[in-house]
């Protein structure tokens, strides 16, 4: 079973997908503890919590996580809390570690880097306004790359929201919480944020944006 298979129509539960690189290929940038206990610990709890939520709905075990969270306003309401954070939780990381690879950074390519361009100026600037946004983010979420209304922007969400719950489509991400970045970082969020930029795959992202785009 998928993680968060296309359209999977006898998923039973969710699954923790494997880190795509080893524990320490985003040194230095990120370190290896951080990802071992960012994949395995807190993914992991997240995609243990949904299963659990969902126990008791069998219904809905048989949507991707995708599509509970497009309609997650109609989701039970004794569930919707824990399906919305641990079912963002597990969409969220699971896109967030495609998007980085060993060797990553440098600028994207192609059509992403002129939709890029059309919608933020030029790379730079896109880079400090993503950047502004995960700086600025209050507290624990997520700063996205995304198509709202046919439109490429860039927003964040607080917690493990995404912009899937009101109709956003994110194909690139940063996570701010504290546990993606304090172990090294301690308080310096920025510095995370910039040392991040040289983690991004931007080949995969390209990918995600031609998806996205459909
Ligand atoms: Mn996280």
């Amino acid at each position: 079973m998928s993680a968060s298979g296309q359209g999977a129509a006898h998923q039973m539960s969710h699954t923790l997908p494997n880190l795509p690189y080893p524990f320490d290929a985003l040194e230095p940038y990120i370190d290896a503890k951080t990802m071992e206990i960012h994949h395995d610990k807190h993914h992991g709890a997240y995609v243990t919590n949904l299963n659990k939520a969902l126990e008791s709905h069998p219904d809905l075990q048989r949507l991707t996580v995708e599509e509970l969270l497009a309609q997650i306003n109609k989701v039970p309401e004794n569930i919707r809390t824990a399906v919305r954070n641990n079912g963002g939780g597990h969409m969220n990381h699971t896109l967030f570690w495609k998007i980085m690879k060993k060797g990553g950074g440098g600028e994207p390519a192609g059509d992403l880097a002129d939709a890029i361009k059309g919608a933020f100026g030029t790379f730079a600037d896109f880079k400090t306004k993503f950047s502004q946004a995960a700086t600025t983010r209050f507290g624990s979420g997520w700063a996205w790359l995304l198509f709202r209304d046919g439109k490429l922007v860039i927003e964040s969400t607080a917690n493990q929201d995404n912009p899937i719950m009101d109709g956003g489509k994110a194909f690139f991400g940063l996570d701010v919480w504290e546990h993606a970045y304090y172990l090294k970082y301690q308080n310096r969020r920025p510095e995370y944020i910039e040392a991040w930029w040289n983690t991004v795959n931007w080949s995969q992202v390209a990918e995600h944006y031609a998806a996205a785009r459909k």
